[in-house]
């Protein structure tokens, strides 16, 4: 496994007590990078729901299968049609999906043909039933009302056999799973799902059940992190709150390295605390401690404790959810093998003024509405502090005011990261 050091060597600027958002994220991915690849394996493509594929999937036909009618209508020869206007053929015989028609097809002849039915060999286009006129076999049309191949769908027009259907990387959604279907593929080759075993630290935090008592807070900090843990596919393994002692810190922290192939923990990394989180990773693994320039979040401890990976995210609730976003979210999806991390932004103008000092990223918490123009707005929740959970309920997304940006006037465009598409 790779030292910090040798990361923190090779970044130019990096300064621990100091440190960008981009530079944070950069440290991260690199040290992801040089972690063993995790084995992938296979399993029956009705549990793959969600996966991420560990390889391309190449498809082992051609989709469709056949030459096809994407319409109800009469299959004919383009090259059987008159020069006039006005067409006359003569239908000879009837197709459903699902069969092949065998039989002959003369010149001014067309076949009735419904949607997904293999083309009779030798037509090439069909016209609507609804552009027809029907007297006993006789169908008449306008010519100009259809083009040589129109309504047809050529086989291997979709995905043509061997041709590359799914990239690795990607995760199997409805869409996907639809696809591997089509193809008739029941095995795929997927990425492990990482092992997350998290906890919370604090005298102060309360488990639920346990009963109020004045000073101390109920811990919600393992019910955000657990959530979007499981919306990122992990396995996870709750090890509750620990308080600041150091035999049961000692304990746990080596419980979690056996067990998880990454750690997360929160409270007990600010500076100049008194506990005994950070004096313990320090001594059992391979941490730095950082200040992050950003709002909220700025704590943050980073490394590996044995083989796993280990983040030390700050106590307070938001800041939980922001440097899990910022932070523990790509360095997951990169270890599970995902290739696009970064989530989505999007573009809204900012219906208020908005203090930001240049060199800190700020994250804050936004509402979305669109004008009669349909041009995208966002309004801060108002209370902007790093405790006030309820400012995350209410978003639908993060404004991301850039380390180099400064203030923000009303009508500016900002980025916004939609919560929906990360949490
Ligand atoms: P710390 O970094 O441990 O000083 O925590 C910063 C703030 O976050 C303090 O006000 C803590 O009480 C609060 N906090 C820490 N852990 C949690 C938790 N699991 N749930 C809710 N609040 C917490
Ligand atoms: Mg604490």
């Amino acid at each position: 496994m790779a030292s910090l050091n040798d990361i923190a060597k090779q970044l130019a600027g990096y300064d621990p007590q100091a440190l960008s958002v981009p530079m944070a994220q950069q440290f991260i991915a690199e040290l992801v990078h040089r972690m063993p690849p995790w084995p992938s394996h296979s399993i029956p493509v009705d549990q793959a729901f969600e996966r991420i594929l560990a390889s391309d999937v190449t498809s082992p036909i051609d989709v469709p299968g056949h030459n096809n009618s994407a319409m109800d209508g009469f299959a004919f020869c383009a090259a059987d049609q008159t020069s006039d206007d006005a067409q006359l053929m003569h239908c000879v015989g009837h197709v459903l999906a699902g069969q092949a028609w065998h039989g002959r097809v003369e010149r001014g002849q067309c076949i009735r043909i419904t949607t997904g039915a293999v083309m009779p060999s030798g037509l090439d286009t069909v016209i609507p039933v609804e552009l027809t006129q029907v007297e006993g076999t006789r169908v008449q049309w306008s010519r100009q009302m259809v083009q040589a191949g129109d309504n047809r769908r050529l086989a291997g027009e979709d995905i043509a056999k061997g041709a590359v259907a799914l990239r690795r990387g990607e995760r199997l959604g409805p869409a996907q799973m639809g696809l591997l279907a089509s193809l008739g593929i029941t095995e795929v080759a997927v990425q492990r799902q990482p092992r997350v075993a998290y906890f919370s630290t604090g005298d102060e935090i309360l488990s639920l059940g346990q009963a109020p008592r004045e000073g101390a807070i109920y811990d919600s900090n393992r019910y955000t992190v657990r959530g979007m843990l499981q919306r990122l596919g992990c396995e996870v393994v709750d090890l509750g709150v620990i308080p600041d002692e150091p035999v049961a810190l000692e304990a746990c922290f080596l419980n979690a390295a056996r067990e998880a192939d990454v750690i997360i923990t929160s409270g007990g990394v600010s500076m100049g605390e008194a506990d005994h989180t950070k004096a313990m990773m320090r001594r059992l693994g391979d941490v730095a401690f950082w200040r992050i320039a950003m709002r909220p979040g700025r704590p943050m401890a980073l490394g590996t404790l044995g083989q796993s990976l280990l983040f030390g995210l700050p106590g307070n609730p938001v800041a939980v959810m922001v440097t899990f976003i910022a932070f523990v979210r790509p360095a997951l999806l990169q270890r599970m093998g995902v290739t696009s991390v970064q989530p989505l932004m999007i573009r809204a103008k900012s219906q208020e003024a908005l203090r930001k000092k240049p060199g800190r990223t700020e994250y804050q918490r936004g509402c979305l509405s669109r004008d009669a123009q349909q041009q995208l707005w966002v309004k801060t929740t108002g209370q902007q502090g790093s405790g006030v959970l309820s400012s995350m309920v209410q978003a639908d997304g993060l404004i991301v005011l850039h380390h180099d940006q400064g203030d923000v006037q009303p009508g500016e465009e900002v980025d916004v990261l939609l919560l929906e598409t990360c949490v």
